[in-house]
């Protein structure tokens, strides 16, 4: 038998760090923080309106590009929150989860040949599809203390930049954007009209001290910006892969025509469910929800050997374990399983060149029980 060969046009992608921590986590019966999701139940408000909706019409294919009811939802969320006023039938497209609006978005606008700026340390959804493209991706690396470095953005932009990817609030540092940020991000821009910023802002309601500066709020962006969201994030249920994209007309035009042949029209009933729930949930009470968590695991690891890194939004807490081993960061995250009963991330994955910096990220999304027990471990190592 002769299997045909393939030429992989993906060499180098291997299986999430997220897949590997958390089955290797499951497999020796670890806690469980590496892969960001929540562990505590979902509202009960939410539980309930879907299992009424089960009953109802609301299993058929619902428009391509979104649930109508959900679409006016989103464009009041938005309004609400960055009092920025949105058109639900050429701006806004819901989405499979913010995966699929990145891949989706890339696809669509970004030609072989073109650049693509992504900021390190980086999620891992935005180098693959700007490769699928035979587009290049160039990875700019952030400051030490994980702000922007403006100075070589720059250096990387020139007139085959098609598309800067940004982060915000950042997984897995936990860092937010400045006034100044986006000052910078102006000036930039107004070099290099032709630039399109995709902004994922997943994590766009769970900061703490300072307030999260959405790109929705910034009048240059506002024709050259693709925005991600996810409703998995924000309303702790990432099991639903259901989130949306916001772009204007002339992008989303593009970008609709990809999601018709990708997905066509995402899941109905989840898409009624949020809908209905809109008109119950208050997002702004998220950021002291989590904010509570982080201080609380905080407070936990304070006689721990690990040293804590700032967290001003996400539910991830980066940690430093240069006190307690030499290993490597992805060593490190192994035997911290396999040796100690609790799973993280190691923070190299998030590079192109995995520059190990004896840094791993642990996730706070988790209830109090779960955050006790796994740092009862991680103080006796
Ligand atoms: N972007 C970032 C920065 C993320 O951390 C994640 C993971 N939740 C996503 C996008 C993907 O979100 P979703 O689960 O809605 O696809
Ligand atoms: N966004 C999640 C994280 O950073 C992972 C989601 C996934 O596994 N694809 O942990």
């Amino acid at each position: 038998i002769s299997a045909t060969i393939i030429m992989s046009k993906l060499p180098n992608v291997t299986t999430s760090i997220f897949t590997v921590m958390s089955k290797m986590a499951s497999e020796y019966n670890a806690i469980n923080l590496s892969q960001g999701f929540p562990n505590f139940p979902v509202d009960g408000r939410l539980t309930d309106i879907i299992a009424k909706l089960a009953k109802e019409n609301v299993h058929q294919y619902t428009p391509m590009a979104g649930y109508p009811p959900l679409m006016n939802q989103i464009a009041n969320l938005v309004q609400k929150s960055y009092n920025r006023i949105i058109i639900p039938e050429t701006e806004i497209l819901v989405t499979a989860g913010a995966t699929q609006g990145i891949f989706t978005s890339i696809l669509a606008l970004v030609k072989a040949g073109d650049e693509v700026v992504i900021l390190d340390p980086s999620y891992d959804s935005y180098e693959s599809p700007v490769l699928l493209c035979n587009a290049k991706p160039v990875r700019v690396t952030l400051n030490d203390d994980y702000t922007p470095n403006w100075e070589t953005i720059e250096k990387a932009c020139s007139s085959k930049t098609k598309m800067i990817i940004v982060n915000n609030p950042h997984n897995p540092t936990g860092k937010i954007l400045t006034e100044s940020d986006f000052l910078h991000l102006e000036k930039l821009l107004s070099k290099y009209p032709d630039i399109i910023v995709l902004s994922d802002e997943v994590y766009e309601y769970i900061t703490f001290e300072e307030k999260h500066i959405s790109a929705h709020t910034k009048n240059f962006l506002l024709d050259r910006c693709i925005m991600i969201s996810s409703f998995g994030k924000s309303f702790h249920i990432t099991g639903w892969k259901i989130g949306y994209t916001v772009a204007p007309e002339h992008l989303m035009k593009e970008i609709k025509k990809v999601h018709q042949f990708l997905v066509f029209s995402v899941n109905s009933i989840s898409q009624a469910a949020i809908s209905q729930y809109l008109d119950v949930v208050d997002v702004n009470l998220l950021g002291k929800f989590y904010q509570e968590k982080r201080d609380y695991f905080q407070k936990l690891l304070q006689n721990s050997r690990f040293e804590l890194k700032p967290c001003e939004g996400t539910y991830f807490q980066v940690a430093s374990y240069a006190n307690i081993s030499n290993d490597d960061d992805v060593t490190f995250c192994k035997k911290l399983i396999t040796d100690h009963g609790v799973a993280a991330i190691p923070i190299s994955t998030f590079y192109s060149d995995h520059k190990d910096q004896k840094l791993i990220r642990f996730c706070f999304a988790k209830d109090d029980f779960t955050l006790e027990s796994a740092a009862k471990k991680l103080c006796n190592i």
